[in-house]
Parts: C-alpha cells; structure tokens; sequence
C-alpha cells in the first residue's frame, strides 16, 4: 500500500472511529468525576452503542472493575450472549492484561484503543496479550484513535491529584 492509500485508510478509519471514542472519553470524564483515574469505554454493535462504562475500581473499591470489564458484562447482559462476535469495543487507554483476557474470552473481533500504556499495556506496549496467536482468538486492533486527548484526560487528572496531595 502506497503512503498515500496508507493515509486515507487512517483518515477514513479516524472519521468511523472518533465519534464513538468520544463517546468513551465521556465515561472517562464522568469516572474522574467519581474520584477514579479516568479511563472509559463503550462497546457497539452494528452502529449502536450497546454499553458503556467508566472506571469504577476506587468509588466500588473494587480491584477489577476496569471501564472494558464493566462494559463487556453490561454489553452480554444487553444483548443476552457471552458472545460478543458482532460487537466493537472502544476504550481510551490500551487494555491491561486482565482487560486483554475478558476481551478474548468474550470474543471480540475488534479493539479500538486511543492512548498506549507503556507501563501495562497488553497490546503491543508492555504485553502482547491481544496480539498473541498461540490463543483460540485475535481481535482486531485499531491503535491510536484520539489519543492525544485520550492521554490528556490521564495526564490533567494525575495533575490534578497531585496538586491536592494525593498520590
Ligand atoms: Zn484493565
């Protein structure tokens, strides 16, 4: 593929993907709201938006309750399937391992992502969980997607905490 072609299969794939990845950046916001580290995610299915999800591990207290984990349970409660064959998930941060492990379990064909997480990511940046071909399914990954706003809702917010003190 020429840079040319290369480029207007980016901007296409930009223009799919932004308005649903606001909509993620959403749940993050509201998530930061709640006091937790803003991270969200929704998960479509043929064009609609079937769940959603922010950050819920401080405000919960629980250690799991990861954006992508609470949307993957809220999407097969939705559509009434563990299967999640026909769906797109969307989230502002590159999943972690826990996250990448639900993503394959529940069978998603396709991960979009906006920020990369050197330090957890399991897509390519610290693991390759989402990229290892030795399990039963892949995702498709889409990698990038607004993700300098996506790492600006992170980096304000631990600025902001920081600022108060807290650690
Ligand atoms: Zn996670």
């Amino acid at each position: 593929m020429s840079r040319k072609e290369e480029t207007l299969r980016q901007m296409q794939a930009e223009s799919e993907h932004e308005p649903f990845m606001r909509l993620a950046m959403a749940q993050a916001r509201a998530a930061a709201q709640w006091g937790d580290v803003p991270i969200g995610a929704v998960i479509v299915q043929a064009g609609s938006v079937v769940a959603a999800a922010g950050n819920r591990r401080a405000v919960d207290g629980d250690p799991v309750a990861h954006a992508e984990l609470l949307a993957i349970r809220a999407a097969a409660a939705a559509i009434g399937d563990w299967r999640l064959t026909e769906c797109t998930l969307y989230v502002t941060l590159e999943p972690c391992i826990m996250c990448a492990g639900a993503i394959i379990l529940a069978r998603l064909p396709r991960v979009v992502y906006g920020a990369g997480d050197p330090k957890a990511g399991a897509a390519g940046s610290m693991y390759s969980v989402l990229l290892e071909n030795r399990l039963n399914h892949q995702p498709q990954m889409v990698p990038g997607v607004l993700a300098e706003e996506c790492g600006r809702l992170l980096t304000e917010f631990f600025r902001a905490q920081r600022k108060l003190g807290k650690k």
